[in-house]
């Protein structure tokens, strides 16, 4: 009995005529190719954002489980539903929930890891039934409550549930031919990408990009794992995210993406100490706020520094608030959104000299100015004014040649 593991996003079950379609894509793998499968679901599209709506009318502040338990009913329902409609067509399914299987997560609600799964119970089901239909997304903590996975995360539960079953493969259909060398609602002319490392998908999803959740890209990475991220509307191959040494041709940039998650904050007028940027950074860590990009500047005296660096936009507001309560001296303190992080990825930036130079004339050019800078062997980021995205998108996009 060979196992397969399929996961459709919320686009690809938002309404029956796209549930009956994947349900064709069903049976072909049970009827034709003999398959038994383990389909992961995720919500209806917008569901999930209606639900947290419900939630903060009550309350703002995503702290408790009851957050969790509210956002899984979303894949409860689409499960069912997708359950119900492939037995009427005289497929044998059922669906099954994260605390069913069980999915073992830690207890960081609202974005959990899985830990572990057993996968018995999945075993014995597919003896009885022929498609297994998962709600993704979703978990149990070890003190017995539903836990979610962070948004997007479907994708994560579908490669964990492929990892815990043995499988090699796992294929993420979604409302997109594959991973584009940019949003293809964004950049017109972005093109698909047929192969694609490990690396670069996990740079391109962490800096905002979000055709892929991170974590489930982090762990095919760890476990071997193959995705296929493809269309649920045409019956084409998509993008294989593959190992680097697999990979025939390495792009200098593979990939652009952006996110307007980031916050500036700027402290003046520190004393040049060494420490101090300890200081900082661990009075941040304590409050478990991660610290982005940096860049730190001199006064001509030598005396004073003033340190910039981005944070979450949802924790803006708490990392300058504590800041001001520390003990931590500076003159002034200053933060700032509505901005916009531009990355480009690709692995063969380790052996090519001048991508930076490109990216920054480029920008130039548009008259963009770059607030904070970020690098890694693999990746370039920039900070620009949220209202230049678009442009900077587009114009990076025909310098590096990904266009059609
Ligand atoms: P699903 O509901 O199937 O999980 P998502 O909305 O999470 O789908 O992810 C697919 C979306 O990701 C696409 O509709 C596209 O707009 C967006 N996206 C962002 N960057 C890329 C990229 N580089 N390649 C493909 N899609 C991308
Ligand atoms: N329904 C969840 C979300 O919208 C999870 C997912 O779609 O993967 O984020
Ligand atoms: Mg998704």
């Amino acid at each position: 009995m060979a196992i397969q593991v399929m996961k459709f996003g919320g686009t690809s079950v938002a309404n029956l005529i796209r549930i009956k379609n994947i349900a064709k894509i069903i049976e072909s793998e049970v009827k034709i190719n003999k398959n038994k499968l383990v389909v992961v679901v995720s919500a209806m599209s917008g569901v999930t954002n209606r639900l947290i709506e419900d939630y903060k009318k009550v309350r703002q502040k995503i702290t408790d489980p009851e957050y969790d338990v509210i956002l899984s009913t979303g894949e409860q329902h689409s499960a069912a539903i997708i359950s119900t409609l492939l037995n009427e067509r005289k497929i044998e399914s059922r669906s099954i929930l994260g605390w069913q299987i069980p999915i073992n997560t830690d207890s960081n609600y609202s974005k959990a890891r899985i830990l572990e799964i057993n996968s018995d119970l999945i075993k014995t089901l597919l003896k009885k039934y022929k498609v297994l239909v998962v709600a993704g997304f979703q978990g149990i903590s070890k003190d017995d409550r539903i836990t979610t996975l962070g948004r997007g995360g479907s994708d994560t539960s579908a490669v964990a549930i492929a990892y815990s079953l043995g499988l090699k493969s796992c294929q993420i259909y979604t409302d997109v031919d594959g991973i584009f060398t940019s949003d293809p609602r964004i950049v017109k002319n972005a093109t698909k990408i047929n192969s694609i490392t490990y690396e670069e998908i996990l740079e391109l999803a962490s800096l905002g990009s979000k055709v892929l959740h991170p974590r489930s890209v982090e762990l095919a990475m760890k476990y071997g794992i193959k995705i296929h991220v493809r269309s649920s509307f045409k019956r084409k191959t998509g993008t294989m995210v593959v190992k680097e040494e697999n990979k025939i041709e390495k792009e200098v940039v593979t990939g652009i993406t952006s996110s307007e998650n980031e916050s500036k904050i700027t402290l003046k007028g520190i004393p040049d100490k060494p420490g101090i940027a300890a200081k900082i950074f661990g009075t941040l860590a304590k409050i478990n706020i991660n610290v982005d990009m940096i860049v730190q500047n001199i006064t001509d005296d030598g005396k004073f520094a003033s340190l910039t660096f981005t944070v979450p936009i949802e924790d803006e507001k708490r990392a300058v608030k504590e800041l001001k309560m520390s003990k931590i001296k500076f003159k002034n303190i200053d933060s700032k959104n509505s901005l916009c992080k531009i990355s480009i990825v690709g692995v063969g930036m380790k052996s090519n000299v001048g991508v930076a130079k490109k990216m920054f004339e480029t920008l130039a050019l548009k008259n963009i100015n770059i607030q904070v800078i970020s690098t890694s062997e693999i990746k370039i980021s920039v900070l620009i004014d949220l209202k230049k995205k678009k442009i900077a998108l587009n114009a990076l996009h025909n310098a590096y040649g990904l266009q059609i």
